[in-house]
């Protein structure tokens, strides 16, 4: 506890002086800086090697502080009181008066927004006196990050600090829901979309199929290990990595369990991490076995869908 506090406040201290903070959310780590600063922003573009047409997510920790920037409306405060803090981002309207630095939004008069829920960086919102545009701190294109270590092995030397808070327990990026017009999910994550369905007790757009982008994660090719994948496998070849939901009876080192008993939750949590396992082990190849296109396993095939792309 007292290391933590020392470490938020080494954290606030560097962000303060606009540079860019790892930041550990129950997602995945993002890579963090003032996004009321276009210096502190600009950073995120150049490290992560990111397209200036790609927006930022910004994180506050109360709607209050997201007020100041944005408009809101009744679906937003029906999820807000079902999901928040947690993983699921809300485009709005962007007020005009908002301080949000235009590199964040690439001049668009849309934000997109959250409420992360891990405790320590709540503890750091809490201090700072502007919110954090945090994307996923990786390489564009690159495997996100889920724990301290992923952050070191995409940034090394060039970030200066990473604030630990272990592994992260969704592993998956947040939801994207924009709440501009009707409501349409832009990006599947965290939040299974049935859950959403629920709550706003309306049919929801889910954008992913138009051919317009509307938000970058849509592109095609994204997430990727740099690996070949082949989906829907039944079995591996020898010198394939082959990745499993199920416990099966099988020889030989090349099969890596994302679960053993279909719980997708789990596999979700895992999947960031056994690619970056199997790369860091060198297998030019990849056989994923068929996953269920339900609750988290759409996310998770929308991922590996994406990744196999490369
Ligand atoms: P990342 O945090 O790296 O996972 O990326 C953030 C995601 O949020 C990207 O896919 C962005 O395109 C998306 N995003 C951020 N701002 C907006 C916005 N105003 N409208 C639509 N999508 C957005
Ligand atoms: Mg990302």
């Amino acid at each position: 506890m007292k290391n933590d506090l020392s470490n938020i406040k080494k954290s606030k201290y560097l962000l303060d002086k606009n540079e860019c903070v790892g930041i550990p959310t129950e997602t995945v780590y993002g890579l963090a800086a003032n996004a009321y600063s276009d210096i502190a922003t600009s950073k995120i573009f150049r490290l992560k090697k990111r397209s200036k047409k790609n927006p930022l997510i910004v994180h506050y920790n109360n709607i209050k502080m997201l007020k100041k920037d944005c408009h809101t409306n009744d679906y937003f405060y029906k999820l807000y009181k079902k999901f928040c803090p947690g993983p699921i981002t809300f485009v709005l309207k962007l007020k005009k008066n908002s301080n949000i630095s235009k590199n964040v939004t690439n001049n668009k008069k849309t934000l997109a927004v959250r409420f992360p829920r891990k405790s320590i960086i709540k503890k750091l919102l809490k201090k700072l006196n502007y919110p954090l545009a945090a994307p996923s701190a990786n390489i564009s294109k690159n495997i996100s990050p889920v724990s301290k270590q992923d952050v070191e092995d995409e940034f090394g030397k060039k970030i200066k600090f990473i604030l630990d808070g272990g592994s992260s327990e969704i592993g998956l990026e947040s939801t994207i829901i924009s709440l501009i017009n009707q409501p349409e999910i832009l990006r599947l994550g965290g939040i299974e979309i049935t859950r959403i369905k629920k709550i706003l007790r309306s049919n929801i757009k889910y954008g992913l199929k138009k051919k317009k982008i509307a938000s970058p994660g849509q592109e095609k090719v994204h997430y990727s290990p740099g690996i070949p994948i082949r989906l829907n496998a039944t079995k591996a070849k020898p010198h394939e990595a082959f990745i499993l939901i199920k416990k099966r009876k099988l020889s030989g080192k090349n099969f890596f369990y994302l679960c053993k008993n279909k719980n997708l939750k789990k596999a979700a949590k895992n999947l960031y991490k056994t690619l970056r396992m199997i790369k860091k082990k060198k297998y030019k190849n990849i056989a994923v076995e068929k996953i269920p296109n339900n609750g988290f396993g759409e996310a998770i095939n929308d991922r590996l869908f994406r990744a196999s792309k490369f």
